[in-house]
Order: C-alpha cells, then structure tokens, then sequence
C-alpha cells in the first residue's frame, strides 16, 4: 500500500456504510471524504446510501412484519441495483 491516507473504492464504499451507522473516526471519516472528492463513482454510492438508510429510518416508524420489511428491503435493494 503507497499511503495509508488514499484509500481504495472498496476501502469507501466499506466506510461510506459504516457511516450511515455512525460508525466512522474521524480519520476515516476524513479518508472518505478525501476519496469522495476525486471519485465520482463513490460520491454517487455515498448518496444512494444516505438515500437507502434514511428509508430504512423511515420505516422504523411503521408497524410491519418482519416479512413485510425484508421484501421492503430487498425491493429497495433492487431499486439502488438498476
Ligand atoms: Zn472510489
């Protein structure tokens, strides 16, 4: 590995899903918006990302079956895919 501050789409698109969760440091934070910012293909990722979570948040709020909510998921899942 040449820098450990470039990071590879892979790497993003690993820290672009823990981000939905909250889940980054600031340096990865700081590595992913560093990538971002040259790669228009995780920029798009990060979005579509932000855009699935915050359905899922949405949902949180609606009464369903477990059933209910993996063919929600797996629909949006199919939607993000096209
Ligand atoms: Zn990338």
């Amino acid at each position: 590995m040449s820098s450990r501050i470039f990071i590879k789409c892979e790497d993003a698109h690993v820290l672009s899903t823990r981000d939905q969760y909250k889940d980054l440091n600031p340096k990865e934070r700081f590595r992913l918006n560093l990538h971002k910012s040259h790669c228009p293909g995780c920029r798009k990722f990060h979005k579509i990302n932000d855009k699935f979570s915050s359905k899922m948040k949405s949902l949180k709020w609606v009464k369903l079956s477990d059933e209910q909510k993996k063919s929600i998921k797996e629909r949006l899942k199919e939607h993000i895919s096209n």
